[in-house]
């Protein structure tokens, strides 16, 4: 019962990426239908892996037919990101940085290139694998109908209120869900009570975060939180992101100035990479982003 349970969550877990992801309907069913075999076979033995590298080569893609690079999606990406490291994505609405990130967990395949992951070429790794060890967590918070420990909880099968506790505080979740009537037991989603887009936001994060994945996606995932809030989260996350390769896409420039990378990505090309100082002094598209937030004249000072 117990495996059939947890393969159930497992099923479910997929399910709720792919549902984020905004993949068709027939992707799901297609999930449904081929995965829990897997799932029942290889339960007792999903290996992590350590994610020391991942690398993208060359790697093109279009969600149609299209055979015209420029009318792909993404264009010849070449990138690389080693273990503890912090690589933003920062560019237009439009300009393919979902897309970038749907690649790793295989949301999508590239159309030419490949992704490898510690060398490994990642349609080589069994999906669930590949799935069970990346963490993401989308703009479109996803809660079940459930009480706030389910929803977290799904993260990690088995996982107790500690180990709960800990995530919830680490995505500043935790003051707020112990103010609510139930606490932890408090049910959200139909029947239950209504949370704000960055109270789902942060609830989607702490059961990420629980499921310490080697590789973390965060996909403006705090588009819904106040500055403030946001600080202390990317410091609460210090350590986390020590231990992991992290992707974090974001609109603000204050969201991604301290990563170790930062990509600036225009109609599917990464135009601009390095720190945010290298940045601002030699990359058109980031410092017209930075003047759109900051002010023509504070963009113009930092410049020189
Ligand atoms: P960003 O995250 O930078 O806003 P996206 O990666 O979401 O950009 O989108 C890049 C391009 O791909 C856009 O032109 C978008 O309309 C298109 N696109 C995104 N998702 C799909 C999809 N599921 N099917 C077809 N086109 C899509």
């Amino acid at each position: 019962v117990t495996q059939a349970l947890s393969s159930l969550v497992m099923v479910s877990g997929l399910l709720m990426s792919l549902s984020q992801a905004k993949v068709s309907s027939n992707r799901i069913n297609e999930v449904l239908t081929t995965e829990p075999k897997m799932i029942m076979k290889e339960l007792d033995s999903i290996p992590s892996f350590s994610a020391a590298h991942i690398r993208f080569e060359e790697v093109s893609f279009a969600y149609n037919n299209v055979t015209k690079k420029e009318d792909m999606t993404l264009k010849d990406i070449n990138f690389e990101a080693f273990h503890g490291e912090t690589i933003a994505i920062i560019g237009a609405t439009g300009a393919g940085k979902s897309t970038f990130v749907q690649l790793i967990p295989r949301l999508y395949d590239v159309s030419s290139g490949a992704i490898l992951i510690d060398g490994k070429n990642i349609k080589d790794l069994p999906l669930l694998q590949l799935r069970q060890n990346i963490g993401i967590v989308l703009q479109d918070a996803f809660l079940f109908s459930g009480t706030i420990r389910d929803n977290i909880s799904f993260g990690k099968a088995g996982s107790d209120q500690e180990e709960i506790e800990t995530a919830a505080k680490i995505a500043q979740a935790h003051d707020f869900i112990m103010k609510l009537p139930n606490g932890y037991d408090t049910k959200v989603g139909q029947k239950g009570i209504n949370l704000s887009g960055g109270q789902k936001q942060r609830i989607s994060i702490a059961r990420t975060l629980l499921m310490r994945p080697p590789v973390l996606i965060l996909d403006d995932s705090t588009s819904a939180l106040d500055l403030g809030t946001e600080k202390l989260l990317r410091e609460a996350l210090q350590d986390i992101m020590q231990e992991c390769i992290t992707f974090i896409i974001a609109q603000r420039i204050s969201s991604v100035k301290t990563a170790d990378k930062i990509l600036v990505i225009e109609e599917g090309t990464i135009v601009g990479a390095g720190t945010h100082q290298d940045l601002l002094k030699s990359n058109e598209v980031y410092h017209s982003i930075y003047a759109s937030q900051y002010g023509n004249e504070e963009a113009a000072y930092v410049q020189h």
